[in-house]
């Protein structure tokens, strides 16, 4: 025990001076690395005490301790006596320093001499501020510049975005939102939040890239925590990059924050692995299907396509153009991990006149490969 607050107290910046006998192998550890000074002895009375601000106890005697304790209080100095609660003037509180996205916060607890509540209290403090739960936004307006997290919102159900994603989105005075963001978090933030949406839709282009970076350096300027909530990761063809990269030239603190890709993600929802053993070895993630020419064309590989649907049908006849078997399986999954999911079936050869029957519309995943036939039953008869 008391190696671990000596230690404790040398962390803090301390110069610790430690009269015994004998000592445990750990603060031999402290004294070896010169972190300690050691007396070899036994405590000789006041003048052990001199220029001390603080003395604690920890001979393992009691009548020594209460000693100790009586001629620190006759010296006026500080004393934690370990064996005597009722003697002890001075109190070491359980603490935890947490790092929370505006700073490293020190917690202490103290509980009149119940180190047991005093840990209860520390540990549920500690927790509310790693997990944002704290609302430390109040705080804030004093600091000078924010920060910005662009973090990856997952593909759109709550419980997909990371505990990370949840911890930062707590503590965000601003939240700048995507089209596909996983929009029902938002709308449980208090009021005092500020959303600007920012969501694109295909072929309609509200705020241009440049715009959003412009907007998230200002708004992180005026010392505001901004979070760009994004759809999936943010760095899988969700220009993530180019984000952080303005931030960073303007000298704004930035932290990427992954999520989990709709591209692997979206295909799970409906029961397809994008690799599967004796199946699938690799996969590949594009969008438009200029790219296609150069990618490996072996059945053993999904081909996974992101903002496809719209040129779905070029698409198809571009990949059988170039040697893929036209009766190659497709699948189509719509509004993955929402309550109107929905996947539609084929092959290369069938899949572009049944998205049209169906009226298969964006946000969707497609792949294109067998391990399509590995997909959920009964969300095809959806
Ligand atoms: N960074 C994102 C992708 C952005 S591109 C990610 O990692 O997921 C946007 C495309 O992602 C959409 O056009 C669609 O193809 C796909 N997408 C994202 N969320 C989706 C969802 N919930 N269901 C189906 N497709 C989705």
């Amino acid at each position: 025990m008391s190696a671990r607050r000596v230690a404790a107290f040398v962390e803090d910046g301390a110069r610790v001076r430690v009269i015994a006998p004998y000592l445990c192998e750990d603060l031999l550890d402290l004294v070896h690395a010169g972190d300690v000074a050691w007396h070899v002895r036994d405590y000789a009375g006041p003048s052990d005490l001199h220029g001390a601000w603080l003395v604690h106890t920890a001979t393992g005697d009691r009548a020594v301790d209460r000693v100790v304790a009586a001629d620190a209080d006759a010296a006026h100095v500080w004393c934690v006596n370990a064996t005597s609660a009722a003697t002890t003037r001075a109190g070491v509180p359980a603490r935890a320093r947490v790092t929370t996205p505006d700073g490293t916060v020190t917690v202490a607890a103290h509980a009149d001499g119940d180190p047991g509540l005093a840990r209860t209290v520390r540990d549920g403090v500690e927790q509310l501020l790693a997990t944002g739960r704290l609302d430390l936004r109040r705080h804030r307006a004093r600091r000078g510049t924010g920060w910005v997290a662009l973090v990856g919102g997952g593909p759109g159900a709550d419980g997909l975005l990371t505990a990370r994603g949840h911890e930062l989105l707590r503590s965000a005075d601003v939240v700048v939102l995507d089209r596909l963001a996983p929009r029902g978090l938002v709308a449980r933030l208090p009021e005092s939040v500020e959303v600007i949406d920012v969501g694109k839709t295909p072929g309609h282009h509200p705020i241009p890239q440049d715009r959003i970076n412009e907007l998230l350096v200002e708004q992180a300027r005026l010392g505001r925590a901004v979070v760009r909530l994004k759809g999936g990761d943010p760095y899988v063809l969700g220009r993530g990059g180019e984000e952080r990269l303005a931030c960073e030239a303007a000298g704004i603190p930035v932290e990427v924050v992954p999520g989990v890709t709709s591209a692997v993600s979206v295909p799970a929802a409906a029961g397809i692995p994008v690799t599967h053993r004796g199946i699938a070895r690799g996969f590949t993630v594009v969008t438009s299907h200029d790219e296609i020419l150069a990618l490996p064309s072996g059945t053993d590989h999904t081909l996974v396509l992101l903002m496809g649907v719209s040129r779905l049908r070029d698409t198809v006849a571009l990949l059988v153009e170039h040697g893929r078997d036209p009766a190659t399986p497709v699948a189509i999954v719509e509004r993955g991990w929402t309550p109107t999911q929905r996947t539609t079936t084929g092959t290369l050869a069938t899949i572009a006149d049944l998205a049209n029957e169906r009226e298969v519309a964006s946000p969707a995943v497609i792949v294109v490969g067998d391990v399509v036939r590995l997909a959920h039953a009964a969300v095809d008869a959806r």
